[in-house]
């Protein structure tokens, strides 16, 4: 868990701004957990444009 994940899980963060932030924050991130986050990143997209007949 880093900062991303935890702003992310609240709801604090869309998926475009969690993706911004971890473009600035990869280099300080382990590796494994980027590739883990753009994972969740993905499935959260996924189900958004499932459901984006309402947009907030
Ligand atoms: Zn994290």
């Amino acid at each position: 868990m880093c900062l991303i994940c935890v702003e992310f899980a609240k709801g604090k963060l869309t998926t475009r701004e969690a993706r911004r932030a971890l473009g600035e924050m990869a280099v300080a991130l382990d590796r494994t957990h980027v590739e883990e986050l753009k994972r969740t990143l993905a499935e959260a997209d996924a189900k958004q444009n499932e459901e984006d007949d309402d947009a907030d």
